[in-house]
Formats: C-alpha cells, structure tokens, sequence
C-alpha cells in the first residue's frame, strides 16, 4: 500500500496509511475548519519524501489553528528528531493526543489514546496518567517506546 487517504468524520479528518511521495495533504489546506482537526493513528508509516510534505504542509498552514490528534508513534519519532513536522517549536502544542502501545506487567497489550495535557510533566520527568489493565489492573508503561522522557522528547527538550 502507497499513499494516504483521508476521510471526515465529527468535524474530524482521519488522515490513515503510508506518508510517502504518493501522498497528497494539499486537499486539507482548502478546507476552512477551524481547528482543522487531523487524526493520524492511521499513519503507520512515513518515509523520507512523507516527512518533507509533511513539514511543508504544517508550514503551510500558517498560524491556523490546528489539533493534531493521536499520532502514531512514526509521527512522535519524526517531531522529537524535526519539531517543523508540526509546524515548528511554538507550534508543538498542537499535539493533543498520541496512540501507542501499552503493556502490563502481565503482557496485556493494548493500544490507547493519551492526552498530553494528562501526562504529569515535573522538569524533565514526566509520567503518564494512570491507566491500569482492564484485564489484570495492573498499571500499564510503554510498551517498547522506552521511557516517557525519551518517548516524548519533544516536551521535555528545551
Ligand atoms: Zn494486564
């Protein structure tokens, strides 16, 4: 699969596939939603040349109000490393949500939503809100992003 495609549901655009050089973002910046809502828990994948659109399309949008929501751990990867993904440093609050895989101690995978306004941020610490295993109630970590801290170098970098 090439490409993206890209759906409105509840005044949000669910933006889902493989960012590359076949993918077209240009349709969202002739809508006039304000926030423009843009859902990438479907974009599993992003290469080079999906990267570089990307970027020019979070430029392009200017100082519109935008909300990026649960964004693929292949798109958090890409803000730590270039913050312009999203539009540049004062753009990073655009970020509201991010969907990523969580484990338990007793190897419940799961795949959740996380409000960044619900992590718990002290200097360069930060914490995820307590969620626990509706199997085991166990507390559930980040399963394979690493810590916190590195998985969400983008708060905590400056
Ligand atoms: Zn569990």
């Amino acid at each position: 699969m090439s490409g993206i495609k890209i759906t409105k549901r509840n005044d949000v655009y669910y933006v889902e596939g493989w960012l590359d050089e076949l993918s077209d973002l240009q349709p969202l910046l002739k809508t006039t939603d304000a926030p423009l809502r843009l859902n990438f828990r479907g974009v599993t994948s992003i290469n080079s040349i999906g990267l570089g659109g990307l970027i020019k399309f979070s430029e392009a949008l200017r100082d519109r109000p935008v909300e990026f929501l649960e964004l693929h751990p292949v798109i958090v990867e890409a803000v730590n490393i270039a913050p312009l993904t999203v539009g540049g440093q004062k753009k990073l609050s655009r970020i509201k949500s991010v969907f990523v895989p969580l484990n338990c101690t007793g190897r419940h995978p799961i795949s959740l939503p996380i409000q960044i306004k619900d992590l718990d941020i002290k200097g360069k610490v930060i914490e995820l809100p307590a969620i626990h295993c509706e199997r085991c109630f166990a507390p559930l970590h980040l399963d394979e992003l690493g810590d916190p801290e590195d998985f969400f170098f983008f708060l905590v970098a400056n």
